[in-house]
């Protein structure tokens, strides 16, 4: 049975990931709608290889070129926030959430609301929405399947187990590119070396959450809402090799891992035919090239993302909004060469020191709150940019 599928974000890592093991078995799936910010020409031709039904830009401004691109052939193209929204809730078997950041909230609610089957990786929409995104959830019906290779990982050792069972989950992180680093060498770190990860081909914002590794604490509030054993039962453990993806303990002492080569494929795979099985071209693992396995705990010092994250989720309400507004921007001032490397988990800790608007109800809400820590975070990040 042929299975259809929209991914919104085509354009980038995961997205493009995602479409590389379609073309390994394209008589499987048939692409409905393929969305991008603003790389027209991309999605264009992506659109045309997959023969979309739909494609989508959420910058209005990239509309004519996409048009034009694709005059001739019977792909509908559409652009801005209402049609990605209106391309969330097409009519579909599968669809990948890979738009990077808060952006991608929007169709990734649509879809859910309409009680679709969501592969998520934009994992930021979660941490951002979480007790709305949940809730959804169980009133529509979706079904949510992790992407992020480390909740992939966990959703797969829960196979024939129950979360009821477990005792706790341990999220596995490489460390980043500045494991080793000390904080003085740390804080002259470029764009570029924060983007070089050591062990994953990702796009920038989250290679910077790595070396920053906000990203950890992002995926522990992602882990928090995904699998609700009680925050204190989910531990983070640095593995320098990102063989080992996570590991999930049961009350038995019995701990399950799930490993495999870093590569992307492999959990979208898992996601793609779930719940069923595909063959992909990754390298296989080949642990006695590997030789060792090493772990250590992570260093709160050097790398105070992740305690900003715990306590966030910890705090709860308006908090992990905050801090993923704010990590955003300060992601992308680091990114733009606006602020040091050091700067970004200053500026997500003052943000969330500054701001504290109630606990958001509704969706609207939630993207108000969004909204106005941006505006908080980025007038903090001209004062730090100024002061530089
Ligand atoms: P990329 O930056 O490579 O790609 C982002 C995609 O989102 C592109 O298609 C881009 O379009 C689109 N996009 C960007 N901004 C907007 C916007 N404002 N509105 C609509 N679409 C937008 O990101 P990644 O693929 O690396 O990451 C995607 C998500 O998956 C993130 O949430 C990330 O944390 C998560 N993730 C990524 C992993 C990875 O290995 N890359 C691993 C695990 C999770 P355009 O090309 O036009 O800019």
């Amino acid at each position: 049975m042929t299975r259809s599928i929209s991914i919104f974000g085509a354009t980038g890592s995961v997205g493009l990931s995602t479409l590389d093991l379609v073309r390994q078995h394209r008589a499987a799936y048939r692409v409905v709608a393929l969305t991008a910010n603003g790389n027209a020409a991309d999605l264009a031709a992506l659109a045309k290889e997959f023969d979309a039904e739909v494609a989508v830009v959420a910058d209005e401004a990239a509309y004519p070129a996409l048009k034009e691109a694709l005059a001739g052939t019977n792909i509908r193209a559409a652009a801005g926030p209402a049609a990605l929204i209106e391309a969330a809730k097409m009519d579909v078997d599968w669809t990948m959430a890979a738009i990077v950041g808060c952006a991608g909230l929007p169709p990734t609610m649509a879809a859910i609301e309409a009680g679709k089957t969501v592969a998520l990786a934009n994992k930021e929409a979660l941490v951002s929405a979480g007790e709305l995104m949940m809730a959804a959830v169980a009133r529509s019906g979706a079904t949510l399947l992790p992407v992020d290779s480390e909740h992939n990982a966990i959703f797969q050792c829960l196979a024939g187990g129950k979360i009821s069972q477990v005792r706790k989950i341990t999220l596995t992180a490489s460390g980043g590119p500045f494991r080793t680093f000390a904080l003085d060498q740390m804080r002259a770190v470029t764009p570029a070396q924060a983007v070089a990860h050591p062990n994953w081909d990702m796009g920038a914002k989250i290679s910077v959450d790595s070396a920053t590794m906000m990203n950890k604490g992002l995926e522990l509030i992602e882990a928090h809402h995904l699998f609700p054993i009680g925050l204190n039962n989910i531990d983070i453990l640095v593995h320098p090799q990102s063989v080992i993806h996570s590991m999930v303990e049961y009350h038995d002492r019995s701990t399950l891992a799930q490993l495999g080569s870093p590569d992307m494929r492999i959990p979208i795979a898992s996601a793609l035919a779930w719940p069923d099985r595909i063959t992909t071209n990754c390298v296989p693992l080949d642990l006695a090239s590997i030789g060792r396995l090493d772990f250590e705990a992570p260093d709160l010092i050097r790398f105070p993302a992740l305690k900003l994250a715990r306590t966030a989720i910890s705090e709860g309400g308006a908090k992990p909004a905050i801090l993923n507004a704010a990590n955003e921007i300060a992601v992308a001032a680091f990114l733009a060469g606006q602020i040091g490397f050091l700067d970004i988990a200053d500026m997500v800790s003052s943000t969330l020191d500054g701001y504290s608007p109630k606990a958001p109800a509704t969706l609207d809400e939630l993207f108000s709150v969004d909204a106005d820590a941006r505006i908080y975070a980025q007038t903090l990040m001209e004062k730090t940019a100024h002061a530089a």
